[in-house]
């Protein structure tokens, strides 16, 4: 009994001590188990932060989550950038069994749909599908809860994973960092089918870093984006830009500025960019001080001797970080811009005139044709002096003349072309030196001309005789001022280079280059009331304009215009087949100042 006795506690020693064994090979192996997880994880999240590219995370995670967990697939679905998440890192296990539907509350009404970016193992066909909001399938459900979430058939029933693909088993674990819903992580059928404590948390601190990670490089690659965007948009600009520092040195430029300054854009890095475009340092450093201040109110235009353009200065000052002097300067040429100003300028006021010469010139032509018509008839008449029927003449010549500017100015006050016909410059300045023999303020006047052979111009002979008249008018009366003792003289020349050319000089008082901006300005006049109205070189500028040419003050050495003034007007010739005048042109009378 006692052999017995002792038999059956030997047996029973021998059972527990091999349980015992059992238990401590089988703690042995989970120990181990874990220890090569602890390892895989430290290895998991070494790769993943060795990357930035969100598919290749996604790609990393899926696999470890398989081999972690010995299910046979994983997939990680993306949301669409900016999806709203809840109070923060998925985590907590909330699973159990029996297929249970979803858990932790549905609090995502408007999000959109997933992106399958990575998918492993069984589930490899859901690689780069679009799971809808709507999706009945655990994968779509997931995001909406926050934790874990285990499902598998309790009597071997399926588990919907997306609508048209089932799995004996799933767990889901939503992908949330910094409260941002990123996506969610999906193992299908792990070991067992179910999940124990360990294999819980292990699937959370998988999910809680691969979260983190993937909001980072999903993060960066916005960064990059935008950055990207930026750039575009900085180079395509046509307006220069730069970014300098606080000395003005440009760190860096795009290829508009590089363009202006005549070079490419690594060349630019590191320049003065006053010095660059102004010749001078000054402006600019101006310019950056307000921006820095803040009481950069507008753009300043400035002239750049150098490039002979002028630029319009722009800066904000770059707010981060608070340190950095750094200014974004935008330059922008806007030589042609203020020269199209200027000419508006000139139509409107142009066109203003043309109004108001167009009403006067209307009440003019009755009179007018009156005197020319009368005189006409007392010319015929036989009973006249030789003296008086001179006297007739000219009122009548005079008349006539006036009648045809009156018919100039109608023309030109509507715009449209007057007579289009190949004219003879030099033959209109002998005319208008005839009409103006009878001038008062030429007594004492010496007219030098120097009258080359030049080619037709094409144009109204009546416009073009106006805008000499009005030159040599005004240079008649300049010389009125003059004391005694200077020389009274007026030159007219002509010459021909690619243009047909006429310059009218005198020896007045002459003109100022201050005087400038305004000559050409309708009812700019210096002269006294009654002297002057302020017309004659607007309207003299309209119609060389009209014919193609161009008018202009011969600017004086010195800028003061002592030594009198000189208009320079240039037109092009005429074409060869250009028409003859309709009606002929009478043949010219001696005159007075025939002495060139
Ligand atoms: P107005 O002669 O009626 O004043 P204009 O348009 O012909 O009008 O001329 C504008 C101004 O330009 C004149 O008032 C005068 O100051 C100046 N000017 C024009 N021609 C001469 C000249 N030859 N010498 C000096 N000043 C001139």
């Amino acid at each position: 009994m006692a052999a017995a006795g002792l038999g059956w506690g030997a047996v029973r020693l021998k059972r527990r001590l091999g349980q015992s064994e059992r238990e401590r090979r089988r703690a042995t192996d989970e120990l181990n188990r874990r220890l090569s997880e602890l390892l895989s994880v430290r290895e998991l999240f070494h790769v993943l932060s060795g990357s930035l590219h969100v598919d290749r995370i996604a790609e990393q995670v899926a696999r470890y989550a398989m081999r972690f967990l010995n299910a046979q697939g994983a997939l990680v679905a993306l949301a669409a950038d900016g999806g709203s998440g809840g109070r923060g890192g998925g985590g907590e296990v909330d699973g159990g069994h029996g297929g249970g539907g979803g858990s932790g509350g549905a609090r995502e009404g408007g999000r959109g749909p997933l992106h399958v970016a990575a998918a492993e193992g069984a589930l490899a066909v859901l690689r780069g599908q679009t799971i809808g909001a709507g999706d009945p399938g655990l994968v779509a459900r997931s995001v909406d809860g926050e934790r874990i979430e285990l499902l598998h058939g309790s009597e071997g029933e399926p588990t919907q994973l997306v609508a048209g693909l089932e799995v004996a088993s799933a767990a889901a674990v939503p992908l949330r960092a910094h409260g941002v819903l990123v996506g969610t992580l999906v193992v299908a059928d792990p070991r067992d089918g179910r999940l124990d404590g360990d294999d819980r948390q292990l699937l959370s601190t998988l999910a809680t870093q691969a979260a983190i990670v993937l909001a980072n490089a999903r993060f960066f690659e916005t960064v990059r984006h935008a950055k990207d965007q930026w750039e575009t948009a900085f180079d395509a600009l046509s307006e220069g830009i730069a970014v300098v520092d606080e000395w003005g040195r440009v760190r860096r430029a795009n290829h508009s500025l590089a363009a202006m300054l005549g070079a490419a854009v690594p060349a630019v890095i590191g320049l003065d960019l006053g010095v660059a475009l102004l010749g001078e340092p000054r402006p600019l450093l101006d310019v950056l001080a307000a921006t820095r201040r803040g009481d950069l109110a507008q753009p300043r235009t400035v002239r750049s001797g150098q490039l002979g353009r002028t630029l319009r200065l722009d800066a904000a000052r770059i707010p981060s970080p608070a340190d950095d002097q750094s200014v974004v300067v935008l330059v922008e040429d806007v030589t042609d811009q203020q020269a199209m100003e200027a000419q508006l300028i000139q139509s409107e006021k142009l066109a203003a005139v043309g109004q108001l010469v167009s009403g006067v010139a209307h009440e003019l032509n009755n009179p007018l044709t009156s005197i020319a018509g009368l005189s006409e008839l007392l010319l015929e008449q036989g009973e006249l002096g030789a003296k008086d029927r001179g006297h007739l003449r000219v009122i009548h010549e005079e008349a006539d003349r006036a009648s045809r500017i009156v018919r100039s100015l109608l023309t030109f006050a509507r715009q449209g072309p007057g007579e289009q016909a190949a004219v003879d410059l030099n033959d209109v300045i002998q005319r208008s030196l005839v009409l103006m023999a009878y001038d008062p303020t030429l007594k004492d006047v010496t007219i030098e001309k120097d009258l080359a052979p030049v080619p037709e111009v094409m144009g109204d002979r009546n416009a073009l005789q106006q805008a000499v008249l009005n030159l040599l008018t005004n240079a008649a009366q300049a010389l009125t001022a003059n004391p005694p003792g200077r020389p009274r003289l007026i030159r007219v020349r002509t010459w021909f280079d690619d243009r047909v050319r006429m310059r009218i000089a005198d020896t007045g008082p002459g003109i100022p280059d201050a005087l400038l901006p305004h000559l050409f300005t309708p009812f700019f006049t210096t002269k006294e009331p009654g002297q002057g109205t302020g017309l004659g070189l607007s309207i003299t500028h309209s119609i060389v304009e009209a014919h193609g040419g161009r008018v202009a003050l011969e600017r004086s050495a010195d800028g003061s215009g002592r030594e009198g003034a000189a208009f320079l007007v240039d037109l092009p010739p005429a074409p060869p087949e250009a028409p003859r005048p309709k009606t002929p042109v009478t043949p010219l009378p001696g005159n007075r100042f025939s002495r060139a």
